[in-house]
């Protein structure tokens, strides 16, 4: 029998009180005989395993099996790139190198209720979200790590086991695992034997250059045909923008833009009077808010008018080399589930997905390829899977 808990905050790991005011597992109504697999500190949230089978305390807790876990923690201040890869090499705690993990932004936060009782923010200080995901789980290390590097702890929530997610159960709340469950918490989703590492080195194989079809020349240009893109192809942008980038060139064009002059420009693309609206006003934020510059940070981009998370990652990955996440439109949406990567059905809970399964430096990469494989192989209505590079590695779910 495997259970999943959510652990709430002020909740120690044992069925025995310890002496300090915190509340304990006797308090949940588990059935007789499960016991916890591995601790959570009382100060931390988030999955919690209990079984009966003792097997299972080595198999998914020793370091040596490698069996990935992933925390979600809100942290202070912003940590740079250079923070977090210094995260992923390892830090020293107590003269122990801790082993090297990954490390990412979660932009946007998770979806969490709030804590009980909230965490206290300095004002003066900004906070952000950071996911790690680690093999190991010595004393307190996730805020031993990031104090190391500067970021002190406000949060913590163990998001993932193996390739099993909290989702959606709420604290204080447990439920008895179902096969595929089971299976799940056993799968290890960074493990070289997965078979999405062998789906994305044969993607990788067969479209060595794959990129961004959309035609630009610089982070405008971009951000402006990626906005046009909505509920269009790639290739019926590439029609209008030639003649639309020789006539708006910054964003006070744009925001000065003649809006009829403007329609006319882009009228064969689909919705094309709300997307000049969008141009003009995104023209104009660009130039009120950003010296007429395309800002570099997700929470930036997104507010902006026609950009959303999507576009956002099109312009990071594409226009800066940021990977902060990973651009899932309804190519990536659609071959994701196909090939297994996911079970998940919107954008943001499918990109937290693929997310886990590549390193960030792979992100933008990830999206080209499953966008090239939905464009050239994968189709939506009648997918050649006689012809596909994938052959056996592709499980064809729901196909
Ligand atoms: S085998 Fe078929 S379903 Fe799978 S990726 Fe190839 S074309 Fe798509």
């Amino acid at each position: 029998m495997l259970l999943a808990f959510h652990k709430p905050w002020g909740v120690v790991s044992q069925f025995t009180p310890d002496g300090s005011p915190n509340r304990t597992l006797a308090e949940f109504g588990f059935p007789a005989g499960v016991y916890p697999i591995g601790r959570l500190d009382a100060d931390s949230e988030g999955l919690l395993l209990l079984s009966d089978e003792p097997a299972l305390n080595q198999k998914l807790l020793h370091p040596r099996h490698g069996h990935r876990r992933v925390y979600w923690v809100q942290v202070e201040r912003i940590p740079t790139p250079a923070a977090l890869r210094q995260l992923e090499r390892g830090v020293v705690l107590g003269g122990h190198a801790t082993l090297p993990c990954r490390a990412w932004r979660l932009e946007p936060p998770p979806s969490l209720p709030p804590r009980e009782p909230p965490i206290r923010f300095r004002k003066s200080v900004p906070d952000c979200w950071i996911a790690l995901e680690l093999v190991e789980g010595k004393n307190r290390q996730v805020r031993r790590m990031t104090a190391a590097v500067g970021h002190p702890t406000l949060r913590l929530v163990r998001a993932r086991i193996g390739g099993f997610g909290l989702e959606d159960l709420a604290p204080g709340r447990w439920k008895a695992l179902s096969t595929a469950e089971y299976a799940a918490v056993l799968a290890n989703p960074g493990d070289t034997h997965q078979p999405s590492l062998e789906i994305f080195a044969a993607l990788q194989r067969a479209y060595p250059d794959a990129h961004c079809e959309l035609n630009h020349r610089n982070p405008l240009e971009l951000l402006v045909a990626t906005i046009l893109s909505a509920q269009c192809n790639d290739k019926q942008v590439n029609l209008v923008t030639p003649a639309l980038f020789h006539r708006y060139r910054t964003a006070a064009d744009y925001a000065g833009a003649d809006l009829e002059e403007l329609e006319a420009l882009i009228q064969r693309l689909g919705l094309y009077r709300n997307k000049a609206k969008a141009l003009q006003a995104c023209g104009r934020k660009l130039a009120e808010r950003h010296g007429g510059a395309v800002p570099r940070s997700m929470a930036e981009l997104i507010e902006l008018d026609g950009v959303g998370r999507k576009t956002a990652n099109v312009v990071l990955g594409n226009a800066f080399g940021l990977n902060v996440g990973i651009v899932v439109d309804t190519h990536v949406a659609r071959l994701s589930a196909r090939l297994g990567l996911t079970r998940q059905t919107t954008p943001e809970k499918i990109e937290q997905d693929l997310m886990q399964l590549v390193p960030p430096s792979q992100w933008t990469l990830l999206s080209h390829w499953l966008i090239w494989h939905g464009r050239r192989r994968c189709f939506a209505r009648s997918p050649d899977c006689a012809g596909c590079e994938l052959g056996q590695l592709c499980p064809r779910v729901g196909v």
